[in-house]
């Protein structure tokens, strides 16, 4: 486990992650800021990792990518292209890249999408920069599998929530800035948006033990992560009011808002071809604890 380096120690994934291989060397961008060439370069210096999982990633909500797109795509290469060019160069034997169900493309003929759908066609322009910078990922690691012969492979994620997620608005993603306004509400919540795209949503706990199950199990391919329930937006909303007990809270939606993509289901039949005894945990239960974590630990602090 100590030949085990992780990035993005600090986030939602990392958290979890430490939690159950704590032995693994865990990083941030306190210690080395991996869009510099000369950190990656003395990171692997320092850990001379056998393995590893590079979750970091600037990564954040529809409105930061709308605002920043810039720093979403040039960040987010010069990270993955540093962390691949010095795994490539310490000869690491297993690199484990973080892509997201963002990357694929806004819109398919058939759903849920597979792994080998992931290039075909343009993905949604509401996270243009952070979904061109994952797909070059996946195809950078392709890249060194075929031309160095290297088994690398990458996990496909959906939509991420959970104790150790961001709750302001701004930064938060879509179930946890619920969970806050669940929380504040006394007899009403505000929604961005209509409610009727759809989506997937993914305990970031059960993501980790993934991540330790394919390490464990020696398990090779690139592989989508996702429940396989794809709600709509208004569905989500109404099963956290219930796994927060406030089922007399009223939605209010701000259909002036975007609503960003309409679906991106994908498909997790593959990951279930290697793992078959893999249970994920519901939305409403992953909700249930995550409201419970923050009304015990957070909630003062996000007033
Ligand atoms: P978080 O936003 O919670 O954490 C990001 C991590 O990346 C932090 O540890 C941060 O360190 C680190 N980081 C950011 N910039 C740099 C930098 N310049 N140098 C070094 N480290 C940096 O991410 P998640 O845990 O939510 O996501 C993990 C992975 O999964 C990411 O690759 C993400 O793209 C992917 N993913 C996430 C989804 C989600 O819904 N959250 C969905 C699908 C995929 P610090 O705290 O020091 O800034």
């Amino acid at each position: 486990m100590n030949n085990i380096l992780v990035t993005g120690g600090s986030g939602l994934v990392g958290k979890y992650l430490c939690e159950i291989m704590s032995e693994a060397n865990f990083v941030t961008s306190k210690d080395f800021d991996l869009t510099k060439e000369n950190e990656v370069e003395a990171l692997f210096n320092k850990y001379k990792p056998k393995i590893v999982i590079h979750l970091a990633a600037k990564v954040a909500g529809i409105q930061t990518n709308i605002a920043f797109p810039t720093e979403y795509l040039e960040e987010n290469i010069l990270m993955n292209t540093f962390m691949l060019k010095y795994a490539h160069l310490n000869n690491v034997e297993r690199f484990i890249g973080m892509i997201s169900t963002c990357a694929y493309p806004d819109k398919v003929d058939h759903y849920p999408m597979e792994e080998t759908d992931l290039l075909n066609g343009p993905p949604s322009v509401t996270n243009l920069s952070y979904s061109y910078a994952k797909r070059i990922m996946a195809i950078q690691i392709e890249n060194y599998n075929k031309q160095y012969g290297k088994n690398w492979n990458y996990l496909i994620p959906c939509n991420l929530y959970g104790e150790y997620d961001e709750f302001d608005e701004f930064k938060s993603h879509m179930v946890s800035a619920l969970i806050k306004k669940i929380y504040d509400a006394d007899d009403s919540i505000n929604l961005l948006g209509s409610g009727k795209p759809f989506r997937q949503f993914m305990y970031a706990k059960d993501l980790a033990r993934i991540i330790k199950i394919i390490i464990d199990k020696d398990i090779y391919y690139s592989l989508n992560v996702s429940p396989p329930e794809n709600f709509t937006i208004s569905d989500i909303a109404k099963i956290g009011i219930k796994a927060c007990d406030k089922e007399y809270l009223k939605i209010n939606w701000d259909s002036s808002k975007p609503d960003g993509q309409f679906r991106k289901d994908v498909t997790s039949k593959k990951l279930m071809n290697v793992l078959p005894d893999f249970t994920f945990t519901s939305l409403e239960d992953g909700i249930r604890r995550t409201y419970a974590y923050y009304k015990q630990n957070l909630a003062g602090e996000n007033k």
